[in-house]
């Protein structure tokens, strides 16, 4: 590969992806990420995106910090379709030559990333779940779990740019940090008539929607709940409680409950105020999705459960009876 000047590459690029008028919770994310990044770096934090009228995304980019919103309008890019994203994307990229660019590890977000460094011959790292910059050589470190999440391997990029990674929801936080925002509308051509691939129909399940990050009380259950209708004394708990309920790989994998439920390294990573693990031993890789919950709360019957290493309180008894106890208590005292 032909080493490149990579002083020519310069600031910090946030992709914000966007459905129905409303940026997706990573993006803000990121771009708060984005920003101590673009600290370190001495540069700036800018967003990107493209598709039809996005104009309804600029107070919410603006309010996280970037100081640029680099963006392509073209009604052919309403709906995301791999490669009309792909070209608009890399044609941004090779034209404005960031440093960094940072992509949610959505669905949606994986599909892209990949393609887009592939056309622009860059490294990506995927599912990130920390990031940081060499304070000697100024490359990006970009740390994500391997060997089955049994280590962490930090990747980094010396030679080529842009430094491309992938981040999970949830890895971070999104904190408000409002910046005046200039808008660079570009003019990158594509017509319907261009691309092959045509959207029929768009099928979402309830399900396909939900995000886990949203929630501040999670109550999550495992193989120790023991059958599927259990489940239901989580549901219970997370009603009264104002969350939302959900569950280990192997609850997913006993057929129990749907994937989008799973928290851990293959699921969804999530820090709520309070996470109560029921009937869940506390592997590495749910750990990896739930460590930085503010408060844990683990109910195991098994007293040496790795979970309670890391709980703030634990419960060593029945979950089938001590969920139910909670929900009655929780209910009588929240008076609901
Ligand atoms: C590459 C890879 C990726 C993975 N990704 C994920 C991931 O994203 N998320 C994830 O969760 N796992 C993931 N796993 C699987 C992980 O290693 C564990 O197998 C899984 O987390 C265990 O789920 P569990 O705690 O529900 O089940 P178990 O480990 O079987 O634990 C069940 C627990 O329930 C307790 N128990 C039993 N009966 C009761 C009862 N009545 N009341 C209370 N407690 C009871 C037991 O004491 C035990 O501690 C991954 C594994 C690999 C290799």
């Amino acid at each position: 590969m032909i080493k490149q000047n990579i002083t020519e590459y310069n600031n910090v690029w946030v992709f914000i992806e966007h459905n129905k008028g409303k940026v997706e919770l990573v993006s803000l994310q990121l771009l708060s990420k984005a920003k101590e990044i673009a600290r370190d770096l001495h540069c700036d934090v800018c967003a990107f995106t493209v598709g039809d009228n996005v104009k309804p995304l600029e107070n919410e980019v603006a309010e996280y910090g970037a100081k640029k919103f680099y963006i392509i309008e073209n009604s052919a890019l309403k709906d995301y379709r791999t490669e009309p994203w792909r070209d608009s994307i890399s044609h941004l990229i090779s034209k404005n030559k960031p440093a960094v660019v940072l992509i949610g590890a959505t669905a949606l977000g994986r599909d892209l990333a990949g393609t887009v460094a592939t056309v622009l011959k860059a490294g990506l790292t995927a599912d990130t779940t920390a990031l940081d910059i060499d304070p000697e050589t100024k490359n990006l470190l970009m740390t994500r779990p391997t060997f089955g999440g049994n280590l962490m391997a930090t990747i980094f990029c010396p030679d080529n740019r842009p430094q491309m990674s992938t981040v999970r929801p949830g890895v971070f936080e999104a904190i408000k940090n409002p910046s005046k925002m200039e808008i660079i509308k570009d003019k990158f051509s594509i017509t319907e008539d261009e691309i092959v691939k045509k959207i029929i129909e768009k099928v979402q399940t309830g399900e396909d929607k939900l995000n886990l990050g949203f929630y501040d009380i999670i109550v999550a259950g495992g193989k120790g709940m023991g059958k599927k209708e259990n489940f239901k004394l989580l549901e219970n708990l997370a009603n009264v409680l104002g969350g939302t309920w959900a569950v280990s790989r192997q609850a997913v994998q006993m057929g129990w409950a749907h994937h989008t439920r799973q928290v851990g390294q293959t699921g969804q990573t999530v820090h709520p105020k309070i996470y109560i693990a029921a009937g869940i031993s506390g592997a590495i890789q749910h750990l990896a999705g739930m460590k930085s919950s503010d408060i844990i709360v683990a109910i195991n019957t098994d007293d040496q459960a790795p979970i309670f290493e890391i709980a703030t309180y634990g419960i060593v008894g029945d979950a089938l009876k001590v969920l139910p106890k909670l929900t009655k208590t929780f209910k009588g005292k929240l008076k609901i």
